[in-house]
């Protein structure tokens, strides 16, 4: 059995069979959040745990160890196809973690994760960090034990980061975030010190949440969303699905008080269903059906969101259709003043609620938390202490509680420890492509200025969307930008917004 084509060949049927269940496990996931009575979660937890039962078997099944280890010797693989290359290099990729890990940790950490996260609702809500403590001392204990399996350079926190952003390590990031902590933390002060603050107080008022699910279809229409092969619903997290090139879904939420939740909840979630829609249809039913990486598909949504949903000339166009659906609402308010009022630049105690320029400060602290207690050099039952001296420090606020302090968010009760950077990643490889798209379409701005956001959404396809997985999330930030992750591009980016918003100089 030596012919790469007819091993290739074998190893597609497997994938073919592991993606259907995937589909599978998909469409249950959906149908959770958005349709199943809730009476049904016990059964629905049964079905998926199968589900990904099935997935994990066929993935370590003596089969697919034999096509992989026949494939990975140097003189098949340099005979495989570019595309055939990708697939056995993700697979590959996939069957070590996964036989890395014994079945006993795994399911020790499904277990305590699955206990952790009633306990932290529970602790959020009667804002008492010590309840939540002993779960997350075994949580982080459980992800040691996993990162020395898994094995690392520096740090073990690097094996973890590795399962969410493939190639990212401590190094780079502890210069990224240095970088950005240098840059923001100064500015951030000079913003609070203008005497040019803009006012928000009118996107709090009450807004007719039909109209507004109205404008979120119309909004996902006019970027290019194709509705015909996708679907638009409410959840209380939104999320996106892609399921195949001709079902992609997505969820936003509405908040009555709160006009640009759902305008931005969409428009994020739009950036995401996008990426799916542009995925190159052949590559359906392969494991290179999905986004390079959760950094570069946050890139995506953070691009729409931030950079066009929250950019001058996109509201240019756009204000005078969100005028008209709330004429009495916004009837006083001017595009300078709407435009202004979006960009509001407020430190404060909670992630979801941040602006672009506070944010990532967020990030940065829970990633020198994790790291610190991956590391050992942070104990449990410090994190409160540490949390507020960081938020003093480099955001200027200091949470009175847990709840509005270390409890805020979810990640940690179900494990994701070495998520949260990802975020930043996300919106500085966003900043990185879109002084590219600058260059390259030098009218840019002009052109979604007159509505026309066609350009922009091609040249995302033709560039980043259509990969899928073909390429790492490195390789793709070379190709496009010619450069790894820099942090001087969203600096820029920030200081050129916002010195105009402020006045600053
Ligand atoms: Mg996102």
């Amino acid at each position: 059995m030596s012919n790469p084509e007819t091993i290739i060949k074998e190893l597609k049927n497997l994938v073919d069979e592991m993606q259907a269940v995937i589909c599978a496990e998909k469409i249950l996931a959906w149908d959770l959040e958005i349709n199943m009575p809730k009476t049904a979660s016990r059964e629905r937890a049964w079905q998926m745990s199968i589900l990904s039962k099935i997935v994990h078997e066929m993935l370590i099944s003596s089969k697919m160890q034999e096509l992989l280890n026949n494939l990975r010797k140097k003189e098949l693989f340099e005979l495989l196809k570019t595309k055939d290359k990708a697939m056995v290099r993700e697979l590959g990729r996939d069957f070590d973690k996964a036989i890395k890990i014994p079945t006993d940790l795994i399911r020790e950490l499904t277990e305590t994760t699955a206990q952790a996260q009633v306990v932290w609702a529970e602790a959020k809500t009667k804002n008492d960090f010590k309840l939540f403590a002993p779960h997350l001392e075994k949580i982080f204990s459980l992800k040691r034990q996993m990162a020395e399996y898994l094995g690392y350079k520096d740090s073990p926190y690097d094996a973890l980061l590795d399962e969410y952003e493939p190639g990212m390590n401590t190094k780079t990031l502890d210069e990224l975030f240095e970088n950005l902590k240098k840059e923001l933390i100064p500015y951030i002060k000079k913003i609070q010190c203008s005497n040019n603050m803009p006012n928000n107080t009118f996107l709090k008022q009450s807004y007719n949440k039909e109209k507004q699910l109205q404008l979120c279809n119309l909004l996902l229409e006019t970027l290019g969303f194709d509705l015909k092969k996708g679907i638009l619903e409410e959840s209380i997290h939104p999320f996106t699905m892609g399921i195949s090139p001709n079902d992609v879904r997505l969820t936003t939420r509405t908040d009555e008080n709160n006009l640009f939740f759902a305008i931005g909840s969409t428009i994020h979630e739009g950036g995401h269903a996008l990426y799916e829609q542009g995925i190159d249809s052949k590559l359906f039913k392969t494991n290179l059906y999905s986004g390079s990486s959760l950094g570069i598909h946050e890139s995506q949504s953070r691009l729409y969101e931030t950079i066009i949903g929250q950019g001058y000339p996109f509201w240019k166009y756009y204000f005078p259709v969100l005028k008209d659906t709330f004429k009495k609402e916004l009837s006083d308010i001017s595009l300078e003043e709407f435009y202004n009022g979006l960009n509001c630049v407020e430190p404060s105690l909670i992630r979801v609620e941040a602006d672009e320029v506070t944010y990532n400060l967020h990030i940065v602290i829970r990633y020198e938390i994790e790291k610190d207690l991956m590391e050992k050099k942070l104990m449990i039952n410090d994190i409160p202490k540490a949390w507020k001296e960081k938020m003093h420090n480099y955001l200027g606020v200091t949470p009175q509680t847990d709840a509005e302090g270390a409890l805020q968010d979810i990640h940690w009760s179900f494990g994701a420890i070495g998520y949260f950077p990802t975020y930043t990643m996300g919106n500085l490889c966003a900043a990185q492509f879109y002084n590219q798209i600058r260059k390259e379409i030098p009218d840019i701005e002009q052109k979604l200025e007159k509505g026309d956001f066609k350009e922009l959404r091609e040249y995302l396809k033709e560039k980043i969307h259509q990969y899928g997985l073909l390429e790492t999330p490195e390789e793709i930030l070379q190709r496009v930008t010619g450069e790894p992750l820099k942090t001087h591009y969203f600096i820029n980016y920030i200081k050129e917004k916002y010195n105009k918003i402020y006045s600053l100089n």
